[in-house]
């Protein structure tokens, strides 16, 4: 679970994030949608502590990761976290490419490492790349396999930054494809997306942002169908 309380974020002057409040129970899938600037990005990023609040608190799984004592290695590494663009290491196969962080990060033995990365390949269905090198996958594989590299990680949550943005049009279903297998296997997701129709469908709870604060939130069919804020509206006006 997650538990955001109150959270402010600036960038100099900039107040990006106004006092957020959410919470994300174990096994649930929310999406937040928003207009560009809206804080959508830095709001994801304050979980994964790649930003840090100057006011307010966040638990993961009861741990407050914004405490300034707690270890924030240790935190990071119950969370995966997946960008727009894929971050594979270029000069590694996609099997390198998960059992690097595997070995570095958590000490695995090099052949569990290699178990789990052929597991988590099978999941997201590029067992028969495991060889190839990022340059030589389409955009949609490269970005399942940065699906698979954060789960190999054996993560508690996983943090989505518009993982289909970057993609070409006919690649984007494979990536949500393998995104609704992890949130009907149960896996607690947030997910910063434009596609509204995967928002709908997939999530628990769909959060609309602007401005910096949450305008409304609830069922996709409600935030989406049938929007109660002038705001959500006129953004789904041009969204959809
Ligand atoms: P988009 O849909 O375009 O990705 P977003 O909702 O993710 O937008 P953020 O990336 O969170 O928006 O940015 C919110 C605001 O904070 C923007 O005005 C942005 O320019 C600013 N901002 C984000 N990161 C930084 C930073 N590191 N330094 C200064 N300003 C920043
Ligand atoms: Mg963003």
């Amino acid at each position: 679970s997650v538990e955001i309380r109150g959270v402010h974020k600036s960038f100099g002057a900039l107040h990006v994030l106004k006092g957020i409040d959410l919470t994300i129970d174990a096994g649930e899938v929310v999406c937040v949608i928003g207009p560009s600037g809206s804080g959508k990005s830095t709001l994801l990023r304050c979980v994964n502590l790649l930003e840090e609040p100057e006011q307010g608190n966040i638990f993961v799984n009861g741990v407050e990761i914004t405490d300034p004592d707690v270890d924030i290695d240790a935190q990071r590494r119950k969370i995966g976290m997946v960008f727009q663009q894929f971050n594979l290491f270029p000069h590694l196969t996609v099997t390198e490419n998960l059992t690097l962080p595997q070995r570095r990060v958590l000490g695995r033995a090099p052949e569990e490492a290699a178990r789990v990365a052929e597991e988590n390949l099978k999941r997201v269905g590029l067992a028969q790349k495991a060889s190839a090198y990022p340059a030589q996958l389409s955009g949609g594989q490269q970005q399942r396999v940065a699906i698979a590299r954060a789960l190999a990680m054996h993560p508690e949550l996983m943090l989505f930054d518009e993982p289909t943005s970057a993609l070409d049009p006919e690649l984007v279903g494979d990536v949500l494809a393998v995104m609704r297998m992890l949130a009907r296997e149960g896996m607690t997701m947030m997910v910063v997306t434009h596609e509204m129709s995967f928002a709908r469908e997939v999530a628990d709870r769909v959060v609309f942002m602007d401005g910096g604060v949450i305008v409304e939130q609830g069922p996709g069919a409600q935030v989406i169908g049938n929007p109660s804020h002038e705001r959500t509206r006129t953004f789904l006006s041009r969204v959809l």
